[in-house]
């Protein structure tokens, strides 16, 4: 497919807006990507790496360009939940079938790898070059060191705002009538800690897991890095009894850490240390519509739908929205105004149902997975998924081992539950949960 030449510009240079890069630069547009931040290729990372869970999506449009196997190299596959629960042994809860992985990776590494890649082909970035305002009917762009100072004017043919959570693009288009917009905070927070390689370099928990220790109203995770070392998160309730408020001193810190995570206390050092160090961040669902101004403007990634981060798929709708954005390429040519318009509506239900979706694995992953009745279902699922796996698709597996629209995830995983509702009221469920008769049932239930 060839497209008209076009002036683009991209404003934002993480993840989404590195990739997008890639993808236009393939129609021989020219493309320029402004970004805040200093180029992130001269950054020396402080030994903290902010890891991302990469699945199917993610997978699906990096192939499209080339660049999955290379990423697969400074990826790890976790095949697994390696679940700490208080008063057990750690347990494994496998994520999908055989083969099935989701992969854990840098996100630090990716996004300079991307922009290498980008640059290779000719995209010219501009870095430490902030964005205040668009026009958005004329698609110019005005930067500047300050809002009240002197700004230089970009005149675009088109722009992209990829520039996340908090975009400054989308903010343009809010002034707008008749535009939607919403944002909800979680009351919980998160906090990046680190457990570091053993002294041979190898890691000190399984590598190809991803570590939870459920809590109820709290819960820490570890996702593998390549150094041997584990990057881990501490969600917890800004303020309240256990929260991140109430954890004042080192000795509080010490305190919790020893209470609650009894199988990490040689790490406890590291952790307070970090604790006290790093900062703690807010999570936020963001929704709005229209994603795009007639064929001037669109907004791709976290500026268009911000997700807590749950199921690990942020930046994998992200990357779906430019694999979608590509294919209407491929479909209407020139046509903006049609491509522009597709892709918003294609786009906002899958974008509504991962927020949902998302939402409701924060609650599962911080409160149930430790709950007798939450457990026996998931095993129910299981067992019934193993024997007929062509009738009972979990959702997490369509969401992450599968292309199929995250709208069809929800829905489908909505019918299940309403199954499941009827087989767990099923008197002494829990000594026959793999018996002939609930399998018949639940066969029956499906039709
Ligand atoms: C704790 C946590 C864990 C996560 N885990 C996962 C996971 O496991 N899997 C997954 O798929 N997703 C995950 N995500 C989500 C993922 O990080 C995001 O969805 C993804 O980074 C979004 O990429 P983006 O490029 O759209 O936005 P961002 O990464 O936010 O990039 C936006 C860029 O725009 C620039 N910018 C902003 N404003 C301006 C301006 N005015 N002018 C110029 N430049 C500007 C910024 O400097 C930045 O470089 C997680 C998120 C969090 C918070």
């Amino acid at each position: 497919m060839t497209q008209e030449k076009k002036n683009i510009a991209i404003i934002g240079s993480g993840l989404v807006g590195s990739l997008l890069a890639i993808y236009l630069k393939r129609y021989g547009h020219k493309i320029t990507v402004f970004d805040r931040r200093p180029d992130i290729r001269n950054i020396e990372f402080s030994g903290r790496s902010i890891n991302l869970a990469m699945s199917n999506r993610g997978w699906n449009a990096l192939k499209t360009v080339g660049i999955e196997d290379e990423i697969r190299k400074i990826a790890i596959p976790l095949d697994k939940r390696a679940m700490h629960v208080i008063g057990k042994e750690q347990y494994f809860q496998k994520y999908g079938k055989d083969g099935e992985a989701i992969w854990s990776i840098s996100r630090g590494v990716l996004n300079k790898r991307m922009i290498d890649l980008a640059e290779e082909n000719g995209v010219d970035f501009r870095f430490e070059e902030k964005v205040w305002d668009i026009d958005l009917p004329e698609a110019i762009v005005y930067t500047g060191e300050t809002e009240k100072g002197e700004w230089k004017e970009y005149p675009f043919d088109l722009v992209f705002g990829c520039d996340g959570a908090f975009s400054r693009v989308r903010h343009k288009m809010q002034r707008r009538s008749r535009f939607d917009y919403s944002q909800d905070f979680i009351d919980v927070g998160y906090k990046e800690l680190t457990i570091p390689a053993n002294a041979d370099g190898t890691h000190k928990l399984d590598k190809h897991s991803f570590h939870i220790w459920p809590r109820g109203k709290f819960m820490f995770i570890a996702m593998p890095n390549l150094d041997g070392s584990f990057t881990c998160t501490l969600f917890m309730p800004f303020e309240g009894d256990i929260s991140f408020e109430s954890l004042k001193t080192k000795k509080d810190a010490v305190h919790f850490f020893n209470t609650y995570f009894p199988n990490v206390k040689d790490e406890i050092e590291n952790l307070t240390e970090d604790f006290f160090r790093n900062p703690t961040s807010a999570m936020v669902t963001m929704k709005c519509y229209p994603w795009t101004y007639w064929d001037k403007v669109a907004l791709v990634g976290d500026s268009a739908h911000a997700v807590v981060p749950f199921y690990g798929q942020g930046m994998n709708a992200g990357f779906e929205d430019i694999f979608v954005l590509d294919q209407l390429i491929q479909e209407f040519g020139d046509d903006w105004g049609h491509i522009f318009s597709t892709y918003q509506e294609k786009r906002k239900p899958n974008a509504d149902a991962i927020a949902e979706l998302s939402y409701r694995n924060f609650m599962e992953m911080s409160s149930k997975t430790a709950d007798t009745n939450f457990l026996l279902q998931k095993k129910i699922e299981k067992h019934f998924s193993t024997k007929h796996p062509e009738k009972w698709i979990p959702a997490y597996s369509r969401v992450t081992f599968s292309n199929r629209p995250y709208s069809e995830a929800l829905a489908e995983g909505d019918a299940q539950e309403e199954i499941m509702k009827e087989v767990m009221k099923i008197p002494g469920i829990a000594e026959k949960w793999d018996s002939e008769e609930i399998e018949n049932l639940m066969l029956e239930l499906i039709k």
